[in-house]
């Protein structure tokens, strides 16, 4: 059987990176070298594969521990569900009524008038774009 080749310099290898298992290396300065040169940034616990049967799908390149962070990334959009009790269009905690006025109700953002938790949340970053429009549109 051939050995499989350095990532760093192409010579026989025996040893996979940890990480993936999807990369060998000769030795573990070649690693670290391998690392610093953007291994770091493809390095990761499973790969993208295509079969008839199931078409693209990913697949394990190593035990995955429970509970164990694999991939993060920031999220296409963010908010509560549609259908559902009221809760911070900011921070997506679910929303408590107070007392005000004699009455139980949600804290209301001073422009869009969108049920939120607080001054915090109403000014907070996240919420300005779609807090802009609704006040534009009257929603
Ligand atoms: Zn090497
Ligand atoms: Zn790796
Ligand atoms: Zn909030
Ligand atoms: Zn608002």
């Amino acid at each position: 059987m051939q050995l499989p080749l350095c990532e760093v310099c192409h010579q026989p290898a025996n040893q996979t990176c940890g990480g993936c298992k999807l990369v060998y290396y000769c030795s573990k300065s070649h690693q670290k070298l391998g690392w610093r040169e953007g291994h770091k940034l493809k390095c990761c616990a499973f790969k993208v594969q295509y079969t008839d049967t199931f078409g693209r799908h990913m697949i394990a390149t190593r035990d995955i521990k429970q509970g164990e962070m694999i991939l993060k990334e920031k999220p296409a959009v963010i908010g509560p569900r549609t259908c559902c009790a009221p809760h911070c269009l900011s921070c997506g905690k679910k929303l408590q009524a107070m007392k005000m006025n004699d009455k139980y109700d949600f804290y209301k953002c001073s422009s869009c008038n969108w049920p939120m938790c607080g001054l915090d949340c109403e000014k907070a970053e996240i919420h300005a774009a779609e807090c802009k429009i609704m006040t534009d549109r009257k929603i």
